[in-house]
């Protein structure tokens, strides 16, 4: 597993090149907790402010400015007010917040601390999927030192006016609790189905007050902005995608882990075929690359060779797909993309919380036609009917799994057609293998 910067100094990397950097000692000496300082002297309006000059997107899939989503919320609201971290990581071909969970803990914390004080919050909830309980632990240790040195709780770091609390909580490993009104769902205690918006989180959030939920890399990134400026740190990247991101890659590269790019960084192709140890394992040729997470289209390789794609949420859009988590899965010319994509689909069944219609019953139906493709029951007809239950999905859904259960069907049907039609009218698969019927 490989763990680097590329193309920029490590910024959210930094601590795991650092002995024992996950420690406050170590933080502390490395100038950690300095950003907590330097914003409790400032105002909320010029920490905002600076969170929006800085072009930080949301990292954990949507990329909601996240400036623009913390002036949402009602400061002389009377209601308590929460900030809540989305450390579910559930998206396949994501695992990238494992790592600063893992390595720099505190840099988390510091920037959830931020957080409450600009808008105006007492206390902070870090939700972690069930399989992330090693990390909660971990977070627990350091949430205890933060306590200990006056840096959590009454008067953080000796303000009088401030204090905030801060607790871990896991869910069972449901991935519709990545959802941010699920989640919020979830944690309260109910079974986890996302709630309607409007109203959003910022509004009406955890116990119908106003809540800010973010992901663990953009919290992280709050005190690089406080301590560099909002500006400089966006100038780190593109205009309207600032500072760097972490890409969490998988699949077919030499060098599959994780790896911190400047927003804007030039190409894809590079990344893939260079950066990643060179060509692909066993030199294969490129296939398809799922960019963002599974949730985003996949892409075939004319979409990327020599197309100069480049590595932020204008390039990844221009391209024909989305930056998502920066989840990259990587193919090479073996995989059949038929199989690739039913595995996919029975994800999103089995991961569909059952709520609503199109949902729980389009993607049952999507991989019963799966099923039967794949033992050589396949009918010409197939990839219109798939096409047209997609259709029925997309938009349709009370929540946004839906969607990204049909656009890799519909997107890989486009994208590779030759795979499915392999299937459906020769039953062989990408290899001339027949189906076991
Ligand atoms: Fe549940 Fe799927 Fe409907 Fe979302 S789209 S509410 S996951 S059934």
């Amino acid at each position: 597993m490989e763990i680097k910067a590329l193309g920029c100094e490590p910024l959210s990397l930094r601590r795991v090149f650092i002995k024992d950097g996950h420690t406050l000692d170590v933080y502390k000496k490395d100038g950690g907790y300095k950003s907590l300082e330097k914003a409790l002297g400032m105002t909320q309006d010029a920490i905002i402010q600076e969170v929006k000059d800085s072009a930080l997107r949301g990292r954990g899939g949507a990329g909601f400015p996240t400036g623009m989503k913390w002036s949402f919320v009602p400061r002389d609201s009377p209601k308590p007010k929460y900030i809540v971290c989305n450390a579910d990581e559930s998206e396949p071909g994501s695992f990238k917040d494992r790592y600063l969970m893992e390595y720099d803990p505190h840099a988390l914390i510091e920037g959830m601390i931020i957080a409450g004080y600009t808008l105006g919050s007492n206390t902070g909830y870090i939700y972690g999927r069930g399989e992330y309980r090693y990390l909660l632990d971990i977070m627990d240790v350091a949430i205890k030192e933060a306590h200990d040195a006056g840096i959590l709780g009454p008067k953080v770091l000796g303000n009088k006016n401030f204090s905030f609390d801060l607790h871990t909580h896991t869910g069972a490993g449901a991935y519709i609790c990545g959802e941010e009104t699920a989640l919020l769902s979830s944690l309260e205690g109910y079974r986890g189905h996302p709630r309607m918006k409007p109203p959003f989180p910022a509004i009406e959030g955890l116990y119908a007050s106003p809540t800010i939920v973010n992901n663990v890399e953009t919290f992280t990134s709050i005190p690089q902005i406080i301590d560099m400026g909002g500006i400089k740190w966006r100038d780190l990247g593109t205009e309207k995608s600032g500072g760097t991101k972490l890409w969490s890659i998988s699949g077919h590269v030499k060098k599959p882990g994780v790896y911190e790019l400047p927003m804007g960084y030039a190409d894809m192709e590079k990344f893939i075929m260079q950066d990643c140890g060179g060509m692909l394992r066993d030199d294969k040729k490129l296939k398809a690359v799922i960019p963002g997470g599974s949730s985003v289209y996949i892409m075939n390789a004319g979409q990327i060779l020599g197309k100069n794609v480049t590595l932020d949420y204008e390039g990844l859009v221009a391209a024909g797909s989305m930056l998502g988590t920066g989840g990259m899965m990587v193919m090479d010319e073996t995989v059949d993309i038929m199989e690739s994509t039913k595995n996919l689909t029975e994800f999103y069944k089995h991961e569909s919380c059952g709520w609503c219609t199109p949902c729980r019953e389009g993607t049952d139906w999507l991989v019963k036609i799966f099923n039967r493709i794949s033992i050589g029951e396949g009918r010409p007809e197939d990839a219109q009917l798939m096409l047209d239950i997609c259709d029925n999905i997309e938009g349709k859904s009370f929540c946004p799994l839906g969607d990204a259960a049909a656009w890799p069907i519909q997107s890989a049907i486009k994208q590779f057609p030759g795979d499915f039609k392999k299937w459906l009218f020769d039953n062989t698969n990408t290899n001339g293998t027949q189906p076991n019927v």
